[in-house]
């Protein structure tokens, strides 16, 4: 698996990063063996970034992904997490809270450091507070040796914007438009570039929406999206293609990212989308889904409190 570095934080992540949002059983339910086999089954095909957040199954996703590395050598993984959205309802982004919760993501990880420590979901909060309280904070903690790097994630591309060029953010997690339906973010490259942020592309399924199996009932898109969504999966298996693969190909070909994190729950996907990254991309296969996604192309949904 090829490696990047991660823009100036001096930490190697993978091409395709692991997603552990489904090991907080945000898909479905699922048996934390099993989780744990993918957890292994990764690493053992060299993916070395593990994205998880304490929101993910109420601490669930943390705690399942802790056990899974425990015992791994500490060099072999890098390790994000985030701090400032806990629950729907539950959204505290003070100096005191992300301190506490970075103790507390540590315990359940198991570990005595962070890789990279994120403010998730910059929407919800109040931004002025993140740029003023919330990462100074995380940088005392990049101080005292607990995390290495500090980012953001987010929905909202001028949220995330606004917050980077105000003060300075090691990285950005965007989810869900760098994909087959929707390539925003390539338009705000620039506008990303000059903040000196490093962009992290997760979701290039669009959390789902872009599989065979289709998304979850939660998933927020408009229904005309994710109908168009069905029907490029359906063009797809109709000519004995799989949307999933076009989808992951498309991500890791084209978009230049260090990293892509894909959520995953069983080490069967993980294993797919390792040999699927080294296959060629399907140009005319790429094409006839574009026209078919052409009526929904860009097209997303609205995220996080109004001002924002
Ligand atoms: P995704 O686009 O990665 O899609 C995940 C879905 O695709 C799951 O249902 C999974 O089972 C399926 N899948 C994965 N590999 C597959 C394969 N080879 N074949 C068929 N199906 C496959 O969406 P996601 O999981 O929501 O996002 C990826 C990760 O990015 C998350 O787990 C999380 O770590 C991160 N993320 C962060 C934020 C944030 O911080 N705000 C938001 C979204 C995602």
């Amino acid at each position: 698996m090829k490696r990047n570095m991660l823009g100036s934080t001096g930490l190697e992540v993978s091409e395709v990063g692991f997603g552990a949002s489904p090991l907080g059983a945000v898909y479905g339910a699922f048996a934390e063996p099993d989780g744990i086999d993918a957890v292994h089954a990764a690493l053992d095909l060299g993916v070395c970034f593990f994205d998880v957040s304490p929101y993910y199954g109420a601490t669930l996703a943390e705690t399942v992904l802790g056990k899974a590395l425990h015992g791994v050598d500490r060099a072999d993984y890098v390790l994000a997490t985030k701090v400032g959205r806990y629950g729907d309802e539950d959204v505290d982004f003070s100096a005191e809270r992300v301190k506490r919760s970075v103790q507390e993501s540590l315990k359940r990880l198991q570990t005595d450091h962070i890789g990279l420590i994120q403010c998730h979901d910059i929407e919800f909060g109040d931004l002025g507070q993140i740029v003023h309280e919330t990462l100074p904070a995380l940088r005392e903690l990049e101080d005292a040796g607990l995390v290495r790097a500090v980012g953001v994630t987010g929905y909202p591309l001028d949220a995330l914007r606004y917050v980077a060029a105000r003060v300075r953010v090691d990285t950005v997690l965007s989810y869900c438009q760098y994909t087959l339906q929707d390539r925003r973010r390539a338009q705000r490259r620039r506008a990303f570039a000059e903040t000196g942020a490093e962009v992290i592309n997760a979701s290039p399924l669009a959390m789902g929406a872009l599989t065979q199996q289709g998304p979850a009932a939660w998933h927020p898109a408009p229904a005309p999206v994710l109908e168009r969504c069905a029907a490029a999966a359906a063009l797809c298996r109709s000519l004995g293609a799989d949307i999933a693969r076009l989808a992951v190909q498309f991500a890791v070909a084209t978009g230049g990212f260090a990293t892509n994190v894909i959520g995953t729950s069983g080490a069967q996907d993980i294993r797919r989308t390792v040999r699927w990254i080294e296959q060629p991309l399907d140009q005319a296969l790429l094409r006839a889904v574009d026209t078919c996604l052409a009526p929904v192309r860009d097209q997303g949904w609205i995220n996080g409190l109004p001002d924002n």
